[in-house]
């Protein structure tokens, strides 16, 4: 019999899973030769084909920032430069397996050589692109990942994540990864159980194994007391998820009788569609950063205000969030950010879009537009000192005086800014001009900890709970009572239930979380009472 072994990484997106485990790239079949170099193209065009149709259809289902990304692929796919690269090769002599495959490589090489962070993770879409074409051609049936598994991988690709269907159980343990990860954002969106940084530990493909993402182990070839412990902690939660579940259109009112506001956080318009208005108090953050990702180049003012529309109409009168362009850092836009050494700490948030004024002012005149129709409040990123809101404030005013011009409906909104820069937490009275804060505990901590966010290695460090950053945040809610400005945090603590007494202890009373965790953090409210 097997021994049990722990395996121990860091918790991405909560939940539990048992399954297999599927260790990913399990190699190829057998590539067979073709008898001539012009057999050897046209199997190579057949497969790139056939890859871009698995692409194009897994696209029809989605939209946003899971369209983009396969976008793309499919544009990669279908540009033909890599195919005529890998023809070359087999001019002298390669079959089209090795060729594609050599192709592929040296391009992922550049790319992640570049330095460029929106050419790193595009290199992840590279290497997505070229199993899928290497499984066409070795006619792989193991190119999607089976129902209910536990996926062992280094990294995933989104396109990859999003292709699956989780609806039938399993969870993802990743070798590197990180929480932070726009995979961990889709997986906890989703409610799929994920594990990062585990690691090159041994794991044998198809071990029976325990995924808990709540406590971050994988547990393979359990004994049956880990099994029956496993059992019991999974189905506490499963009924505990079940009935926060029923009572996720209730208000959220602890045991002293205080309302708290949940509202939801979301990142592509379509998000909306799985949530229920009934369930939320608004939207405290809707990340438009998505919407400049794609393939297509910025967006244009029209695209803006269809999918700023869309979230207002859907809200029915609730506030709505939607924050201006948060790029840079962890989040490169290709045509936009800069490459930079430190980019955390560079031109990302409101620096960038004051630094380009031009692209800045499409999405103002969006959201002016956008705000006639609807609660909306505009929130500005990585704002770290005042002058930052003034300059943003005259440009929505001098947007505005244009459109008036122009006879354009539009309102002008109530601008706020994210509390995720230390500096404001330190001194928020320097920033009583904006009209509403709302922390971002993830970039708050990563910078309070000098802890970057995106890196599994870095274990426990850069945790919301420490006592530095709860201070800084009790600090921000203290003053928001004391002055009558309203605070909320979007940050993903927001959205983890055992963080829920500590950010009400510390004041909040206005948490923004993601959609699959709204009934949980309501369940947790509900149990908490001052000096309990
Ligand atoms: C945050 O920093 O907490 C936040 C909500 O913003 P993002 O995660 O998009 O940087
Ligand atoms: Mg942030």
């Amino acid at each position: 019999m097997a021994i049990p072994v722990k395996i121990t990484g860091q918790p991405a997106s909560a939940g539990f899973a048992h399954g297999p485990v599927h260790l990913a790239h399990q190699g190829h079949r057998v590539y067979l030769a073709k008898p001539t170099p012009e057999a050897e193209v046209q199997a190579l065009e057949l497969a790139v084909e056939a890859a871009a149709a698995s692409v194009a259809a897994a696209m029809s289902d989605l939209s946003g920032d899971a369209a983009d990304i396969l976008e793309f692929q499919l544009a990669m796919l279908e540009d033909g430069s890599f195919t005529a690269s890998a023809a070359e090769m087999i001019g002298s002599g390669a079959t089209a397996f090795e060729a594609w495959k050599a192709v592929l490589e040296a391009e992922i090489a550049s790319y992640k050589a570049s330095g460029d962070p929106y050419f790193t993770a595009r290199s992840a879409d590279l290497s997505d692109i070229r199993e899928t074409v290497l499984s066409a051609l070795a006619g792989d049936d193991e190119a999607t990942i089976p129902p209910g598994v536990i996926h062992v991988d280094r990294d995933i690709a989104p396109s990859r994540f999003l292709a699956h269907d989780w609806s039938k159980g399993g969870g993802l343990a990743l070798r590197d990864g990180s929480a932070a990860s726009h995979v961990a954002m889709l997986a906890r969106a989703r409610g799929v159980p994920m594990i990062v940084g585990i690691g090159d530990c041994a794991v044998h493909d198809g071990a029976d194994a325990l995924l808990d993402a709540q406590s971050g182990e994988l547990l393979v070839a359990p004994d049956p007391a880990q099994l029956a412990a496993f059992d019991g902690r999974r189905s506490a939660s499963d009924r505990r998820l079940r009935d926060a579940e029923l009572q996720a259109a209730e208000p959220a009112i602890t045991m002293d009788g205080e309302k708290v506001e949940v509202l939801v956080n979301i990142a592509d318009p379509a998000d909306v569609g799985r949530i229920s208005i009934g369930t939320v108090d608004g939207v405290g953050l809707m990340r438009t950063e998505f919407l400049f990702a794609g393939e297509r180049g910025l967006p244009d003012e029209e695209t803006q205000f269809a999918a700023y529309r869309k979230v207002l109409d859907w809200a029915q009168g609730k506030p709505v969030t939607i924050r201006t362009i948060d790029a840079g850092g962890d989040k490169p836009v290709e045509g936009y950010t800069v490459a930079e050494d430190n980019s955390f700490l560079g031109l990302r948030g409101i620096r960038l879009s004051l630094a380009k004024p031009e692209i800045f002012r499409v999405q103002i005149r969006a959201l002016l537009r956008a705000a006639s129709l609807g609660a909306l409040k505009v929130m500005l990123p990585m704002v770290s000192v005042p002058r930052e809101i003034v300059e943003a404030q005259s440009l929505f005013a001098d947007e505005a005086a244009g459109l008036a011009r122009q006879g354009i409906a539009h309102a002008m909104p109530e601008i706020g800014i994210m509390v995720e820069v230390p500096s404001v937490a330190i001194t928020p009275e320097r920033f009583a001009k904006a009209g509403f804060f709302s922390i971002g505990s993830n970039d708050l901590t990563q910078y309070v900890l000098a802890a970057s966010r995106d890196n599994s290695r870095l274990g426990g460090l850069g945790s919301t709970d420490d006592p530095a950053v709860m201070a800084l945040i009790a600090k921000v809610a203290g003053f928001g009572q004391s002055e009558g400005i309203e605070i909320s945090l979007c940050g993903d603590a927001a959205s983890d239930p055992d963080m829920t007494a500590l950010l009400l202890k510390a004041g909040l009373r206005r948490l923004s979380v993601a959609p699959a965790r709204v009934g949980l953090v309501k369940a947790a409210v509900r149990q908490w009472a001052m000096g309990a």
